[in-house]
């Protein structure tokens, strides 16, 4: 036996390695939303703004490396205070109720929130807004505003530029946002305009409770920036690129808007002639997939690298969970037949329970924020979380199969002189995997679909892709669409190749004991 490993002790020395190499060495992470300029906003593929340059020149006095992490607005604080992240930078107030949990830098910038309205509707007075549906990006001062000062629901998006789209296709009446990305929206879109001030804030930076050193380096970057005119260059540039970038998208806009108007009613039936859809299709097409942006690569490069994270998330989850499924299938039906095992079946009983007793987002995120929150690699987390979720679905439709297998084929296989073990590997499961094999496919295909929920630990796969592409472009029904018929294809694919082991394995009919009894 010597200098063979099992796949099981392989695997945790593998998951060793990966969490060694996961260990951060002295990086400042950003953590960030970059639908907010000219404080961040995306240049391509690239995190670029304000906030960008005062964290990168944190890091450099620092002597660290620096990294931007790009994820939801309401995930930014938490980042920071579990520690996945050093500090945030995104446009973030300072309020009372976030001191409780971070430590604020001195403030960079003064600003406040505003309404953006429908020139239609032209905004007054704050008494408009009562009972009216009023957009604001989640987990922002604007929700609070409106929660706390209107005592009213919000109507909750992941972004401004979103929630303006919304405002757009006439899903609410206003919307609340802070006044430089307000503006950003506005630009290039003659039908809205923004008010007043509605509140006074200042921005800072948020770090972990306690971290004196690096707040001390984070203010002493402000001061100096504040003093030599850094802040205030940076701000006038990077508000001239995302105006520009604005401008350059509003005119591919309106230059298909015509064709897109067409596009809705070819959908609904209607009105629009075939040639008047197929040309808003290809504009779409166009401005979605294969436009350049500022860094030379075009959006489609988010639906080809996504589709990539979305095969390898999911193919390798398969595997770890048919591994894990098998180990816990055997051990559950061996103890439930035999008596065997019972240790091991309590712990498998548990994990069942608790895998399928809680949602697969839920897992995600405490194996994201908790369990192995000193891995770096996203990609391992979500194969690790999703593999582990499905190992305990795979394991019960395993166990039907084995359960299912005529007890004389055991007997039969030991009366060969097999061991329990050979039996149970060589004669039992071949017949039981090709009783569930329906059912398995079917796991498959979940697991495949279910990890579209990646985006949630910033995860750019196939889903997250399209959703990026629709935040740049407000174009619904091209990326949407997209990204649903590349589901499909995937999907359809798997299951014509799962037909074919099928059937394959219905054909080589050996391991099938005869006992004559
Ligand atoms: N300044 C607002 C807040 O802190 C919004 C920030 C943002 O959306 N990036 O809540």
């Amino acid at each position: 036996m010597a200098g063979r490993f099992s796949p099981m002790s392989r695997f945790v020395a593998l998951l060793a390695t990966v969490l060694a190499l996961g260990v951060r060495g002295e990086t400042l992470t950003m953590a960030t939303e970059a639908t907010f300029p000219p404080y961040e906003f995306l240049r391509g593929q690239e995190v670029v703004g304000l906030d960008v340059e005062i964290a990168r020149t944190v890091a450099a006095k620092l002597g660290w490396s620096f990294r931007v992490e790009n994820m939801d607005f309401d995930a930014v604080i938490p980042a920071v205070i579990s520690g996945k992240a050093s500090l945030a930078a995104s446009g973030i107030t300072i309020t009372e109720d976030r001191k409780k949990n971070v430590d604020f830098s001195e403030p960079y910038v003064k600003t406040g929130i505003v309404v953006i309205f429908p020139k239609a509707t032209p905004f007054e007075t704050a008494d408009q807004l009562k009972g009216k549906k009023i957009g604001v990006q989640s987990g922002t001062t604007s929700e609070t505003y409106v929660l706390e000062q209107l005592h009213q629901e919000p109507e909750r998006f992941k972004s401004t530029p979103e929630a303006c789209a919304a405002m757009l296709a006439g899903r609410c009446a206003f919307v609340i946002a802070d006044i430089d990305p307000a503006k950003n929206c506005v630009k290039g879109e003659p039908a809205l305009a923004i008010s007043d001030f509605l509140s006074s804030e200042e921005y800072a930076i948020a770090v972990p409770k306690g971290k004196s050193d690096l707040l001390a380096a984070i203010n002493a970057t402000i001061r100096e920036a504040k003093a030599d005119g850094r802040i205030a260059a940076w701000l006038a540039a990077y508000t001239a690129e995302s105006d520009a970038l604005k401008d350059s998208e509003s005119a591919d806009r309106a230059a298909v808007a015509e064709g897109s108007a067409a596009f809705v009613g070819a959908i609904a039936g209607l009105r629009a002639s075939v040639r008047a859809f197929w040309t808003a299709l290809c504009d779409d097409f166009y401005l979605c997939f294969f436009k350049k942006a500022a860094d030379g690569s075009s959006r489609g490069l988010y639906l080809v690298k996504g589709l990539g994270v979305t095969i390898e998330v999911a193919f390798a989850a398969i595997v770890l969970g048919l591994f894990i499924g098998f180990l816990v299938a055997v051990i559950r039906s061996s103890h439930d037949k035999y008596g065997y095992f019972s240790f091991l079946n309590a712990l498998a009983k548990v994990y069942l329970t608790i895998i399928r007793g809680t949602p697969m987002v839920v897992q995600l995120l405490i194996t994201y924020y908790i369990i192995l929150r000193s891995v770096d690699s996203k990609i391992l987390i979500a194969i690790l979380a999703f593999g582990i979720n499905s190992g305990a679905y795979q394991a019960e439709i395993l166990r039907a199969g084995i359960v299912s297998i005529d007890p004389g084929q055991m007997e039969a296989g030991r009366a060969l002189g097999l061991s329990y073990w050979r039996t149970m590997l060589r004669i039992i499961l071949p017949q039981a995997v090709r009783n569930v094999l329906p059912a398995l496919g079917n796991e498959f295909i979940v697991l495949m679909k279910d990890t579209s929920i990646v985006g949630y630990i910033a995860l750019i796969d196939l889903a997250k892709g399209g959703d990026i592409i629709r935040s740049q472009t407000y174009s619904v029904y091209t990326p949407y669409l997209t990204v649903a018929a590349i589901y499909l294809v995937l999907v359809m694919t798997f299951t014509w190749l799962l037909g074919k082991l099928e059937r394959y394995l219905r054909n080589t009919g050996a391991d099938v004991v005869h006992n004559n009894s």
